[in-house]
């Protein structure tokens, strides 16, 4: 199973991700995660991007690019994935088209979870407090109202188009993001199973 989860940032795709990668067995490309992990580590990549992505804008395309199809060649993601975070710009949707058809594989679905744009605020914000609290930690950076708004044009701007990209294509899959986690895994199977 090769599936993209598109949708804006606060839609839950982190999560339904994670219970993808239990349910089929793949795992979860999320390219927020491999550069916050690079930030942890200082390599230069993350240091080139922290500023970045602490402005809530997108980092380079060759960068992101670069990570994915790297990652596309390891062992793990035989059996397919899940990609979340990824594509964020058509000129990445057509990097992975290229990537993709490189390595013989071929998507089986882009879900996108739609959500209310003026819940996503609140839903990140609070996110950000509960996972601070919980674990004693700082909050993301990119977490806070002011960035979050940010993320979420630069998701209408530059994201957004795609959901028209692989419609045309025929892979689109739609889902309410603003059911229950139950709800929308449900939702997702559904439509991965028609
Ligand atoms: P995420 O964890 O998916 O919300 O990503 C957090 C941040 O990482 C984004 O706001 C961007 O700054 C950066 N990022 C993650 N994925 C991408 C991507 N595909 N293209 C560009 N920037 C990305």
């Amino acid at each position: 199973m090769r599936i993209i989860l598109l949708g804006p940032p606060g839609a839950g795709k982190g999560t339904q991700a994670k219970i993808l990668v239990e349910a089929y067995g793949i795992p979860q490309l999320s390219t927020g995660d491999i550069l916050r992990s690079a930030i942890a580590q200082k390599t230069p990549m993350g240091l080139a991007a922290k500023e970045i992505m602490d402005r809530g804008d997108l980092v380079p395309d060759e960068v992101v690019n670069g990570i994915v199809s790297e990652r596309l060649d390891a062992e793990d993601c035989k059996p397919g994935f899940v990609l979340d975070g990824f594509p964020r710009t058509i000129p990445q949707a057509e990097a992975l088209d290229a990537m993709l058809e490189e390595k013989g594989m071929e998507l089986d679905g882009v879900v996108e979870i739609t959500a209310d744009p003026d819940v996503l605020v609140d839903r990140i914000v609070n996110r950000a407090r509960e996972t601070a609290a919980a674990s004693g930690g700082a909050a993301r950076a990119d977490d806070n109202v002011e960035v979050v708004r940010n993320r979420l044009n630069v998701y209408r701007e530059l994201t957004e188009p795609l959901v028209g990209y692989y419609k045309a294509k025929g892979l689109v899959k739609s889902v309410d993001g603003m059911q229950s986690v139950e709800e929308v895994t449900a939702a997702i199977r559904r439509v991965l199973h028609n």
